[in-house]
């Protein structure tokens, strides 16, 4: 049982419970209309997803996982293609490259906003590159101007991941509007996060809007003609009811985010943990807008570690995205990088620290985060000087 005291990392529960009336109404309007797939309901949120994306086109899939296979997938990705992505990112982000046959180019991170390191983009870049992935990291706009001016220097399509980031923005251009072709995911803990999987595409190009949905029906047209091989991917109209209650809801819930993270930042410096102290707070860009789907802290003294275990003894959630790269995964050793290749990478590993920044998170919960790090360094001078 939570303590008194203790503060969950993430409470889907409590930041759904104000809409109980409003999903349920949206949920019985589904049961009633008996179209449990392509209902209007998926229709509507694939305008309102496109609108707030200030993208033309949008077209839902079961999944952000899906909707980045699906992205390779229409741009013809496979054997002897190569694609440049970032290693620090979730598995999906480069899953989808190695299913097809193609083969991952990690490009290391900036350390201060974890974002693909565009300084290092052009020396990747080669005969063989046929996509660029720039992921949107932790709800903050990868620099998505340069990589997609680099990218047409060198006619090649970029993907952006936008999964955690919905809403973003840089240069005040929403993630997912930038790109050949953008990816989200409605994963739970997502920002617009589902009751369930789910995932939609956004594209400004007609024609490759149409092969996406081409490739998320079997390749099928008209039917039980198919044209390519492509997968199953949809986006039910349940979750879709949902996600349009979820929608009307979002911009309060990113203001949510935005109110947490600035006060994370005064209660740590308040703290004294930050200048001079072990805890590095995250840095945004000047020219990004940040929905903050995670806050992530650096501790660089070596201790990250403990602080997570100290933290979970005082009821305090925590959570390491991510604690192992991509090049170092074991399903991805054949690829050919290895410890040491991709340094600031590495060091995120080591030293990030992601804590609870849901919208309904309260202030007392805050302070007590705060006030559980500031313990354990007071604790741990107190042993040093015994
Ligand atoms: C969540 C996530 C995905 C995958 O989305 P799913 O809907 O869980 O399949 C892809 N990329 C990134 C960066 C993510 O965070």
């Amino acid at each position: 049982m939570p303590g008194p005291n203790s503060v969950p990392l993430l409470d889907v529960n409590r930041d759904n419970r104000p809409y109980r009336e409003e999903f349920m109404s949206a949920l019985a309007g589904v049961l009633d209309s008996g179209r449990f797939l392509f209902g209007p309901d998926v229709v509507e949120l694939e305008s309102e997803v496109a609108k707030y994306s200030q993208a033309q086109f949008a077209v839902g899939c079961a999944s952000g996982s899906d909707a980045l296979l699906l992205a390779l997938m229409a741009l013809n990705i496979g054997p002897g293609d190569e694609v440049i992505v970032p290693s620090f990112t979730f598995f999906a982000s480069v899953s989808c490259i190695t299913r097809l046959g193609a083969t991952p180019v990690f490009i290391d991170i900036d350390p201060d906003t974890y974002n693909m390191d565009v300084d290092q983009l052009d020396s990747l870049i080669g005969p063989k590159t046929a996509a660029i992935i720039p992921v949107h990291l932790f709800g903050q706009c990868a620099r998505i101007d340069r990589i997609c001016q680099i990218a047409a220097e060198h006619d090649i399509p970029v993907v952006e991941d936008a999964a955690q980031s919905i809403g973003a923005a840089y240069h005040s251009r929403p993630a997912g509007s930038w790109g050949t072709v953008g990816c989200f995911s409605f994963y739970p803990t997502k920002n617009l996060g589902g009751m369930g999987d789910g995932g939609m595409l956004t594209t400004n190009d007609e024609a490759f809007a149409d092969r996406l949905r081409l490739f998320a029906g079997h390749g099928m047209r008209p039917r039980y003609y198919h044209k390519v091989v492509g997968i199953n991917s949809r986006l039910d109209t349940f979750q879709a009811a949902v996600l349009r209650v979820k929608m009307n809801h979002l911009p309060q819930a990113v203001e949510g985010r935005r109110t947490n993270a600035t006060r994370y930042h005064h209660l740590f410096r308040e703290a004294g943990l930050v200048e001079d102290g072990p805890v590095t707070l995250p840095v945004i860009d000047e020219n990004a807008f940040s929905v903050w789907n995670q806050y992530s802290i650096r501790i660089a003294d070596g201790r990250r570690d403990e602080v997570r275990q100290y933290l979970a003894d005082n009821g305090v959630g925590s959570e390491i995205y991510y604690p192992v790269p991509m090049h170092q995964q074991e399903c991805f050793e054949n690829i050919g990088f290895k410890a040491g290749d991709l340094s600031e990478t590495e060091r995120a590993s080591r030293e990030i620290l992601n804590l609870p920044i849901f919208p309904s998170l309260t202030v007392e919960e805050q302070n007590r985060v705060v006030e559980v790090v500031g313990q354990f360094y007071q604790s741990g001078e107190a042993k040093k000087a015994a």
